[in-house]
């Protein structure tokens, strides 16, 4: 890794990493504590609200109680024995289920005789102890066990009458507990349970909702409880949990945007490196290519201008040398300024229908010199009626002229070059082959970007700007066409242009 981007990684680390995991330990301590306090605080709460709910009840449940006994007294007052307004009243009232009321002696006032049983229950119940508790602790008492409730009245002239009654535990469900419960505001469950555990009552279905506490009634309902259930996944554990997890993904969304933010900076950064460092290249090497043709040039001409060469022979060299650099010098000079026409935008192309053969003879004839040279066995094979194909002859002639210096420029031992122009699929396709250098897999998408050469030690001895494949490319896809390269290293290279047969 080299130094800059080592840097690089150690500052993001810095920057990200490091805040992160202490904004994520700090997160993590503070939701610990938020959940134990939260759950307490939830816990007191609803203890509270179960204690309200259970003194409402009795409340409710004593007015009642505390109405009906109010008109059985005063019947008592009244009439003697009560019997008739009793009944009425007993019918007026559903909470009663069954009710007796019992002198002080014992005898039984109302109704006329026991029910099936009733003695043995009711019965026992009022004695002389009973009667004086009653006086002494304010009038009601309800036997824990069988939920008989007594209390204590007087008959005309003051004599005591004991009231022992049942409640009707249906209508206790509907006008008591339902109407009391039922319009209290929690997200809880709230139930009752009777003395064996059994609901009695509940707000919605219990299902496998949890317990969360129960507390018990007082003398209204004794041995009876008020019980608060929590539903699955309602409990503040988890809905800090839930809370966790979205400021945990919150987070994370976070922390991969800046990593992304800082990779892609990073990735321009290079890439603006890497263009800066490939345009310096680049006039060095145009610099270069342009000094060493002209100093030839200059050097020929001003051989020959001294007229220290006498053999005809040798002067027809010198004249060849010079047409020939001079020839390199215009394409170079092209190729720069097609080059900035292009990155300007300004670059236009003329479309005449153009026939192929002379294009591509033309072409290669301006070569002659350096492939005779350099004895190179020259191959073309033309497709026999190709057919005029409409394009810019002089940008198709560059790009050609460029493929060709490149299979010159990029020889090996086996010095060959094969043009090949034929139809296929509905397209002009010119291929330009040689046995040279090769080019690596990696780098066959690389080389058609602007100013890049690969780098390599055999090719970097040879002249070039980077920018002539390029150039191919973009005359190629301004013409509706495209570049390929088919190449393996010391195994040549096979560039393919295509265009398309009516112009773009
Ligand atoms: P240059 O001015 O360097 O030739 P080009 O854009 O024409 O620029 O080519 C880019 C690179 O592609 C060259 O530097 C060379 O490494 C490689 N290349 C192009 N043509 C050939 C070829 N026929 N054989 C081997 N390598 C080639």
């Amino acid at each position: 890794m080299s130094s800059p981007s080592a840097r690089f990684s150690a500052l993001a680390l810095l920057a990200i990493v490091a805040p992160a995991t202490i904004v994520a330990i700090l997160g993590y301590v503070s939701i610990r504590q938020w959940e134990a306090s939260s759950e307490l605080l939830y816990r007191e709460q609803a203890r509270d609200m179960a204690a309200m709910a259970a003194e409402k009840v009795e409340m409710t449940l004593r007015r009642a109680e505390d109405a009906f006994l109010d008109r059985v007294q005063a019947a008592l007052r009244s009439d003697s024995p009560p019997q008739r307004a009793v009944d009425d009243l007993l019918a007026g009232s559903p909470l009663i289920r069954r009710l007796y009321l019992i002198g002080s002696r014992g005898e039984l006032l109302y109704p006329r005789e026991w029910r099936d049983g009733d003695r043995a229950v009711f019965g026992p119940l009022v004695s002389e102890v009973v009667l004086r508790r009653l006086a002494r602790e304010g009038k009601r008492e309800v036997t824990a066990n069988n939920q008989v409730c007594l209390a204590l009245l007087t008959k005309r002239g003051g004599e005591p009458v004991v009231a022992a009654f049942v409640r009707d535990t249906d209508t206790l469900r509907r006008e008591i507990l339902e109407t009391t419960l039922g319009a209290l505001e929690s997200s809880t469950i709230i139930a009752v349970l009777d003395p064996e555990g059994r609901t009695v009552y509940s707000r919605a279905p219990i299902g496998d909702a949890q317990r969360l506490l129960s507390v018990g009634f007082r003398d209204g309902l004794p041995d009876w409880r008020l019980a608060m259930y929590q539903m699955p996944g309602a409990s503040p554990r988890q809905a800090v949990r839930r809370q966790v997890m979205l400021f945990t993904g919150a987070l994370g969304v976070l922390v991969a945007v800046i990593v992304a933010g800082i990779v892609m900076t990073w990735r321009l950064m290079r890439r603006e490196t890497e263009m800066a460092r490939l345009k310096s290249d680049f006039v060095a090497n145009v610099s270069h290519d342009l000094k060493t043709p002209l100093s030839v040039i200059r050097m020929f001409g001003e051989t020959l201008e001294m007229g220290r060469v006498t053999d005809e022979g040798r002067r027809q060299e010198y004249y060849r040398v010079i047409t020939r650099e001079g020839e390199r010098l215009s394409r170079l000079i092209d190729n720069v300024l097609d080059f900035s026409r292009i990155e300007g935008g300004r670059q236009t192309y003329d479309m005449t229908p153009t026939p192929i053969e002379p294009l591509i003879r033309s072409t290669l004839e301006a070569f002659a010199y350096p492939l005779s040279q350099h004895g190179f066995k020259v191959e073309v094979s033309l497709a026999p009626d190709l057919a005029d194909v409409t394009m810019d002859a002089d940008a198709v002639g560059q790009a050609l002229a460029n493929l060709i210096d490149n299979a010159i420029k990029y020889s090996a031992d086996d010095r060959a070059l094969t043009i090949d122009a034929r139809v296929a699929d509905g397209r002009l396709v010119i291929t330009v082959s040689d046995r040279g250098l090769g080019i690596a897999p990696e780098e066959h998408a690389k080389i058609f970007e602007k100013f890049y050469r690969v780098g390599r030690s055999d090719t970097q001895g040879r002249r070039g700007s980077g920018v002539g494949l390029a150039l191919v490319r973009h005359i190629a896809e301004a013409h509706g066409g495209d570049v390929t390269v088919e190449s393996a290293p010391g195994e040549g290279s096979r560039f393919a242009l295509r265009l398309p047969l009516g112009g773009a």
